[in-house]
């Protein structure tokens, strides 16, 4: 059973980013203001997401590592009004599969906080009373080291999966609002060198400020805009000529109602757009489309960063007419 459950782990947790994506996401489900995530050695050896959240109860330590053990959702109806991140409870089971987890947490009702670890198949293995603040550390150690083929590729591929959990974080960072997030990095004996880090604001502005500074910010133009019936879009993006455009395009955030996604074609088309000002250049892009529930799906992938939007190309048709208001050449 135990290597059944291992190959289909690797669905929901496929690489370092979507391990950290899913730990922040499981704070922010739990209403926290301050998440701060620590790695050793680019994640590899250890990931530590500490948050200021709700706590886990005494009655859930068992459960909460158990697949499709999840608190936020009790009907199958529920998901087309989902607000939170998790819904499958598969995360937390996963990750046992795949490292070494331990939870440090208290719920507000509790006196005192309480060490759990786990092991391989999910199931409790340890717990001592600690001290410790409302709240819940999620630790992560020795990822996929139970895979010893996937763990070998993972720590010769890490400075790659490490640019994709950086983006990851930053995505989560500049989107939430009212959340402090702060993420370190410990490599060999030297220092902590920090990744990420916002104030808590409530504006996205604030935000980008924060992660990657204020002469970047400059180079935005707000756009908030209705692009077809009922679908919002709100954001920034560059000027061409800013000098904020990339040749990578490595800083492009898309998301559906403040949840993070792939939109591929969406990238496409501002590359478009943007590539009559400056071919050898991508914009840079934060947009975030709100949509009623009803015009898109989530739960297409495991990860949940692919959505599939009911009437895409007319929205895509809408966005480029929007677009071409920012974009125009007499503007430049
Ligand atoms: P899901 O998020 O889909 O419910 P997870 O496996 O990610 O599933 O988490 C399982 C459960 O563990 C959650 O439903 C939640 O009750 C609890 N949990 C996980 N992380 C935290 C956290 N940081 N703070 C409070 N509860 C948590
Ligand atoms: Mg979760």
């Amino acid at each position: 059973r135990a290597a059944v459950h291992r190959i289909c782990s690797g669905q929901v947790v496929l690489d370092l980013a979507t391990a950290v994506k899913e730990l922040v996401e499981n704070s922010l489900d739990a209403g926290a203001t301050s998440i701060e995530i620590r790695l050793k050695e680019y994640g590899s050896v250890l990931i530590e997401v500490a948050d200021n959240g709700s706590g886990v109860s005494p009655e859930n330590y068992q459960g909460l590592t158990l697949k499709y053990h999840t608190s936020k959702i009790s009907d199958f109806s529920d998901l087309q009004t989902l607000t939170s991140f998790g819904f499958r409870g598969e995360a937390l089971s996963s990750l046992c599969a795949l490292s070494d987890v331990s939870v440090t947490t208290r719920a507000k009702e509790e006196a005192i906080g309480a060490r759990l670890t786990y092991d391989h198949s999910g199931v409790l293995s340890s717990q001592e009373s600690v001290a410790r603040a409302v709240g819940t550390t999620v630790a992560v150690a020795n990822l996929f080291s139970p895979l010893p083929v996937r763990f070998k590729e993972f720590k010769r591929n890490i400075r790659r999966e490490y640019g994709r959990l950086l983006s990851v974080l930053q995505a989560y960072a500049l989107i939430a609002k009212g959340v402090r997030i702060f993420c370190t990095n410990q490599v060999g004996k030297s220092g902590r060198t920090t990744i990420v880090r916002t104030q808590g604001s409530g504006s996205v502005k604030d935000n980008i400020i924060s992660v990657f500074g204020s002469k970047t910010a400059a180079c935005l133009e707000p756009l908030n805009m209705e692009v077809s019936d009922g679908c919002l879009v709100e954001g920034f993006i560059s000027r061409p000529g800013s000098g904020c455009g990339r040749a990578s395009g490595d800083r492009q955030f898309i998301y559906v109602n403040g949840r993070p996604v792939d939109l591929p074609k969406i990238n496409k088309l501002l590359n478009e757009l943007y590539g009559s000002f400056n071919s050898l250049q991508k914009p840079m892009a934060f947009l975030n489309f709100i949509l009623t529930p009803t015009a898109y799906d989530v739960n297409v992938t495991p990860d949940k960063r692919k959505v599939f939007l009911h009437t895409e190309s007319a929205l895509l048709t809408a966005l480029k007419e929007a677009l071409e208001c920012v974009y125009t050449p007499d503007k430049y």
